[in-house]
């Protein structure tokens, strides 16, 4: 079940108040157009009616596709330790309450950045797992690895068998496409596979730039 509160929050900008419609967790089997909301940037998005100031309310989320077999925790923070302290801590209270034995073939995914919670919900909409994605994401960076520090990478789409994505620059201040056949999702994915990827999840986990490093060292030291 979907789930929201009300909140009234006075604009940082100009002070004006306005009431806020908050969703502390999304179900999509019964909310598919908050779905497409979220998908458009609008969900938990503050936007103040005066003078246009717009920012992401705080609020964890949670957003659940039982057809997909899928779970996203959201938390928005930008904060490293605070990141594995909430990372630590969903860990434990999921373990403890029992609720992770009732996900057995989830995938469960820690996140606290708003646009990667969007593109998780794009790659497993078009059934990929953002783990071998993830790895993609890191070739495609290393293409110029100068410059990967000032880059993020993320999946756009997928039409015609391509795996479109999208290069931010932060400092050149532009965004560059880059494509990859979906042949090579497939090998890479039975590659990841052999070398013991699991493509489901048997603890919440953060998968990013950091656990695809990890994945394809793995991978590396199995090819030896
Ligand atoms: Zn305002």
């Amino acid at each position: 079940m979907s789930i929201n509160s009300k909140q009234s929050v006075k604009c940082p900008q100009c002070g004006q108040m306005s009431e806020v419609t908050v969703w502390n967790s999304i179900t999509v089997n019964d909310s598919p157009d908050l779905k497409s909301d979220l998908l458009s940037g609008k969900v938990n998005m503050f936007r103040c009616a005066s003078c246009g100031y717009t920012a992401l309310m705080p609020t964890p989320m949670l957003y659940h596709d039982s057809d997909k077999k899928l779970m996203l925790s959201f938390s928005p923070t930008n904060d490293p330790v605070l990141k594995q302290q909430l990372f630590e801590n969903i860990k434990r209270s999921s373990r403890e309450s029992g609720e992770l034995q009732k996900l057995t073939g989830y995938n469960l995914r820690f996140i606290t950045d708003y646009n990667e919670l969007l593109e998780k919900i794009l790659i497993f909409d078009n059934s990929f797992n953002d783990k071998v994605i993830e790895v993609i994401k890191l070739m495609i960076l290393s293409q110029d690895i100068d410059k990967s520090e000032q880059r993020v990478c993320r999946f756009g789409k997928c039409e015609n068998g391509t795996i479109e994505f999208m290069i931010q620059d932060h400092i050149e201040n532009q965004i560059y496409t880059s494509s990859v056949p979906e042949e090579t999702y497939d090998k890479l994915f039975n590659s990841l596979m052999e070398s013991g990827m699991k493509p489901y999840s048997f603890d919440w986990e953060a998968v990013d730039g950091t656990y695809a490093t990890r994945l394809l060292n793995g991978f590396n030291n199995n090819m030896n």
